[in-house]
């Protein structure tokens, strides 16, 4: 979190505020108190010494008039002994008395005796022989540098000057007192800022705690952490601000919540939809793709997005994006490869504001490759079907309209006739009950009658059948177990089973060719196989032959008489079993087919 700079802070301000006021408010204070103070005092000190010099003016005027005797003390000695009980006092540094001769006739410095008796050169003294008026000054002593009053009267008798008193006083002692009461002040001044920095930095805590408090919560509520609270210090305003931010976490975290989990809940919809949904902006770019559709298209979504739909479905050679929005039907999308089938089906509709604004588009994409593939099987086998039904009932139609023609009475074609039209017959009924057994396997309550039958026995029987009954020279070869193998088993599929395989493999068999029948059991199961020497099949079609109606030459087998549903019928039925089936074969060299079926060893149990 980015600190708030200290001289940008509400804190800092807060003081530099306080403090500068209270500084301001000593200032205004200050400058008026001294300056009233000092005139007051200058005011006091003048008055004083004029109090002074009146009554000294009336003693000193007493003594100038006065008749003397011979043995009296002369004026002088009068006037020296006045003035000196009169400059006791602190004030005053020197009065002197001048005659109306201009004649210093007596002064209180006892350093300045000498001048007694001289002429004064002072022009306050002389101005104020000359005209009678009082004369009051303040001069900076030459030789101590401090201020002084300089107060000259004249004396007076009988409404004229006789005489003159000047009066020299320390008026630099009340500067000086002034001087330590600024002294006094400046310091107070400094001790009541200092408390008040110090208070104002206390004070300004109080609300910038929790201001800062408030701003930490925010940053932490931006990174998505609501669970702080800011603390409540008070009820002012900003107490009320603190309390009124706390509910408002409260309702955003509510309210973040809840987005949330809609969030949450759309893309989990989305992404365990099994259709694939795809929604652009109103320009048609991709916005967002679901899990389903990035692998329908087998794409990543973070590098689809924001690419045009009509790429994105490679649609640019036939549509614009407005043609999709305007499209009402399905779109088909042919993906498919040459060895893969792979068919989309696009259905879109727009996303529309309730003022009609076109928002954007959304796509919802269904995998319809097994739908379709399902359609094309059923279809192909129909034709099938009825390709194999017509192809006997043309055969018997044309043998019957030549019987009917008069055939019939030739003895010597009319057996031969009938016996074709009897096969063609039973081949049919073959057929039919192929089809409908498997149409039986298709519907979910096809039940199987099984028992327990030693395999082993079993197949010798049917292989004894065939060798009895086989009409082309070809040899049997059995590598059977000796002992018997129990396997769980329906009797009558099983066999239908094996008369498919075997009548296949005698089927392709050349003349003294040899068959060979296989049991082993393995873990869990038994591998049954038979081979023959026969023609064998191409690698390509060996799965194919487990298809409905597939026969790898169609021409010859049908002329041996097959409908290529057995090894379909016996797929069925052996994974029915729990088994598998598979082939085997090297052009040229025979075919091998191979299946399997559960098989348990038995446990020993005490009744054996
Ligand atoms: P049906 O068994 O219904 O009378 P079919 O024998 O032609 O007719 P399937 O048993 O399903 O049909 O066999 C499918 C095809 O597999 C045969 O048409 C044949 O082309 C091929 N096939 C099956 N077994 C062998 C084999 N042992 N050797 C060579 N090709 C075989
Ligand atoms: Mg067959």
């Amino acid at each position: 979190m980015k600190k708030v700079g200290l001289t940008r802070s509400i804190h800092l301000k807060f003081v530099l505020i306080y403090v500068l006021l209270i500084l301001l408010a000593m200032q205004i204070i200050g400058v008026y108190f001294v300056r009233e103070l000092e005139q007051k005092l200058v005011e006091n000190f003048q008055s004083s010494i004029t109090n002074r010099v009146e009554l000294l003016e009336y003693t000193i005027k007493e003594e100038m008039v006065k008749e003397r005797e011979d043995d009296d003390p002369t004026q002088e000695e009068d006037i020296r002994r006045i003035l000196e009980d009169s400059s006791k006092n602190s004030d005053i540094a020197e009065i002197r008395v001048i005659d109306n001769r201009k004649r210093i006739i007596g002064t209180s410095d006892p350093n300045n005796q000498k001048l007694v008796n001289r002429v004064t050169s002072d022009k306050d003294v002389k101005r104020v022989l000359a005209l009678g008026v009082t004369s009051e000054n303040t001069y900076v002593d030459n030789q101590t540098h401090d201020r002084i009053w300089v107060h000259a009267k004249p004396i007076e008798s009988n409404n004229e000057v006789i005489g003159a008193i000047y009066i020299v006083g320390e008026i630099e002692r009340v500067y000086d007192q002034m001087n330590d009461i600024n002294k006094i002040f400046t310091n107070g001044t400094l001790i009541a800022l200092f408390i008040t920095a110090i208070l104002g930095v206390l004070l300004a805590q109080t609300v910038t705690r929790p201001i800062s408090d408030m701003r930490k919560q925010a940053l932490a509520m931006a990174k998505g952490n609501f669970s702080r609270k800011v603390k409540v210090y008070g009820y002012d305003e900003i107490g009320q601000l603190a309390i009124t931010f706390n509910n408002l976490t409260k309702r955003l975290q509510e309210a973040q919540a809840t987005t949330e989990g809609e969030r949450r809940k759309l893309s989990s919809v989305l992404s365990y939809m099994t259709d694939g949904v795809i929604a652009t902006d109103r320009k048609g770019r991709v916005i967002l793709i679901n899990d389903p559709a990035a692998s329908m298209l087998n794409v990543s979504r973070e590098t689809v997005v924001s690419q045009p739909i009509v790429s994105l479905l490679g649609l640019e050679e036939g549509y614009t994006f407005d043609d999709l929005s305007n499209e009402q039907e399905s779109i088909i999308l042919d993906y498919s490869t040459k060895d893969k089938p792979y068919v989309l089906r696009a259905n879109f509709s727009i996303i529309q504001k309730e003022t009609g604004f076109v928002n954007g588009l959304i796509a919802v994409l269904h995998d319809i490759t097994e739908q379709e593939k399902i359609d094309l099987e059923r279809r192909e086998f129909v034709a099938n079907v009825s390709h194999e039904l017509r192809t006997p009932l043309t055969t018997m139609r044309s043998y019957l309209e030549a019987l009917a023609e008069g055939a019939w009475q030739d003895e010597s074609i009319a057996p031969q006739f009938l016996d074709v039209t009897q096969n063609e017959t039973e081949r049919m009924i073959r057929l039919v009950n192929d089809l409908l057994q498997l149409s039986k396997m298709d519907s979910k309550d096809y039940r199987f009658n099984k028992d327990w039958v030693d395999f082993i026995l079993f197949f010798h029987k049917i292989i004894d059948r065939f060798e009895m009954t086989k009409n082309i020279n070809v040899t049997f070869q059995r590598f059977l177990p000796e002992k018997a193998l129990f396997v769980e088993l329906d009797q009558d599929k099983i066999t239908q089973v094996l008369d498919n395989i075997i009548s296949n493999a005698l089927k392709y068999s050349p003349e003294g060719g040899t068959i060979t029948f296989k049991v082993k059991e393995k873990d869990g199961y038994i591998e049954i196989s038979v081979s023959d020497q026969g023609l064998g099949i191409p690698k390509e079609n060996l799965e194919k032959i487990f298809e409905r109606f597939y026969r790898v030459d169609k021409a010859r087998t049908r002329q041996m008489g097959g409908t290529g549903l057995g090894l379909a019928i016996a797929k069925e039925m052996i994974s029915a079993h729990g088994g598998d089936v598979w082939a085997t074969s090297t052009e040229g060299k025979g075919t091998t087919i191979i299946f399997t079926l559960p098989y348990e060893v038995e446990q020993e149990d005490e009744w054996s």
